[in-house]
């Protein structure tokens, strides 16, 4: 095994590795980190949760000019809360450089806003394709000094069909830029993509050996979904589940139902406005709301800690989506478990997808009927970040000192631009509620919400 060390790295990018936990490369990390700085083309394809991210991540901050004005590189992302995601990984990997400046762009926030940061000059530019585009018609993003592009999720930006909008922007680009795509699936229909946008490129495929995943996979049969939903929850017992269904509405209904039995649950589709769409991710990684029913919007990239169980609900219509599904647990060397739940239509699905299937009958499952998978946290919102200089420690300070509560209570801290969350123990709850509406983080008063 070779150590990031190996990959003759300069010295502030390893050291910031170390600060950041990373020491190792994965094996796609591995393949990839050098090809990409010496500029090469690249489609790799390497399984869910073996730190893609950072493998394009990585040479690209490497690669950034601190001296230039406009952006170097553009990352396109099929959803909202990947682009978000893989803005942070790209801001950690970044802090060893000076005034690297990563923003995302995409619908259901405010143009003006991102218009204008843009105005102020990014580095990185993360985003759907949708809003991307929006922003290239209307002359507000300025593309013509892009280095690099990046296509995360490729296949699936497809699927959405978004084809056109991704080759209208990439028509813009220079053309001696270096392009590089990263999926877990390639279905053979991307060629069409990737012939257009790519140049000789590398093609890095990792050998099923090194890419063992270990995610334990169960197919029941069952009659009726709802029970079989709340049977399976009660006999694994997870900490954190996603439950998937194949549409919004169908989102809604389980939600319901569980939370009427009197689960802690999140929900998550394309019809709930930006904000509440993060935070219902945020409560659900935070463990405010343990169980996050979802649709395919979910499935894509999201790297949630702690995920130890998917149930599929529906079966998925492709077996990519099932591969995708699945790969929200057992991330990162860790282990995992996927539930599938058929009714007679979804044992025809679920053998299409993968043919040698074990079926097994839910009703041989032991549920612990007591068993409410509920958070042992709550989630306060606090109208201040990043822009007013408030930082993890600022709050933790005002609740520990200020208001009294054990620093053991309180939770994951999420700090953004304009808001924060805290995740707080519900026996506290209150006293940190009234505490911070009559107190103050850093000198300043504060809004509060609790969630
Ligand atoms: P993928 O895109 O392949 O699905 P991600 O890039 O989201 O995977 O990474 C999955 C997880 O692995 C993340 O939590 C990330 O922090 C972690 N990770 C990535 N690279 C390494 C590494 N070299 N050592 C340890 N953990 C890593
Ligand atoms: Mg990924």
């Amino acid at each position: 095994m070779i150590s990031f060390k190996d990959l003759s790295l300069p010295s502030e990018v390893l050291s910031n590795l170390t600060n950041l936990g990373y020491i190792t490369p994965t094996p796609i990390q591995e393949k990839a980190i050098l090809p990409i700085i010496k500029g090469r083309d690249i489609i790799a394809q390497a399984k869910t949760g073996s730190g893609k991210t950072l493998a394009f991540a990585l040479p690209l901050i490497l690669k950034l000019n601190e001296n230039e004005y406009f952006p170097q590189a553009l990352i396109i992302a099929p959803t909202r809360e990947l682009s978000e995601q893989i803005a942070m990984e790209c801001r950690k990997l970044a802090q060893y450089k000076r005034d690297i400046k990563i923003i995302t762009v995409y619908g259901g926030t405010s143009l003006t806003k991102q218009v204008a940061s843009l105005e102020k000059g990014a580095d990185i530019i993360v985003g759907t394709p949708g809003r991307l585009l929006d922003h290239f018609s209307r002359e507000t993003i300025p593309l013509k000094k892009i280095k690099t592009l990046i296509l995360d999720e490729a296949d699936r930006m497809l699927d959405m069909g978004f084809a056109d909008d991704i080759l209208k922007l990439v028509s813009n680009l220079p053309k001696d830029r270096q392009s590089l795509l990263f999926s877990a699936t390639y279905p053979e229909k991307i060629d069409k993509l990737t012939k257009v946008i790519l140049k000789e490129p590398i093609e890095i495929k990792m050998e099923s050996q090194k890419e063992k995943i270990d995610i334990k996979e169960h197919i029941y049969s069952v009659n009726d979904k709802d029970k079989a939903l709340i049977v399976a929850i009660q006999h694994f017992q997870p900490n954190l589940a996603i439950v998937f269904c194949n549409t919004k509405v169908k989102t809604i209904e389980v939600s319901k139902m569980l939370e009427d039995k009197g689960f802690d649950v999140a929900t998550l589709n394309g019809d709930l406005e930006q904000y509440e769409r993060q935070e219902m991710l945020l409560q659900f990684a935070n463990g405010s709301l343990p169980i996050l029913v979802a649709t395919d919007l979910a499935s894509r990239g999201l790297d949630i800690e702690d995920v130890d169980i998917v149930i599929n609900y529906d079966i998925p219509m492709k077996s990519e989506d099932y591969t995708h599904r699945i790969g929200r647990t057992g991330r990162a060397n860790r282990s995992g478990l996927a539930i599938s739940l058929c009714d007679d239509y979804g044992v025809k699905k679920i053998l299409e997808i993968k043919s040698e299937v074990k079926i097994e009958k839910i009703t041989d499952l032991n549920p612990n009927k007591n068993f409410y998978l509920q958070g042992s946290v709550n989630t306060l919102s606090i109208g201040g970040g990043k822009k007013r200089k408030i930082r993890a420690g600022d709050i933790l300070g005002t609740l520990c000192k200020d208001i009294g509560i054990d620093n053991k209570l309180i939770g994951k801290i999420n700090v953004y631009a304009d808001y924060s969350y805290v995740a707080i123990d519900k026996s506290v709850i209150k006293k940190a509620f009234n505490g911070l509406k009559n107190g103050k983080i850093k000198g300043k008063k504060i809004r509060v919400w609790w969630l």
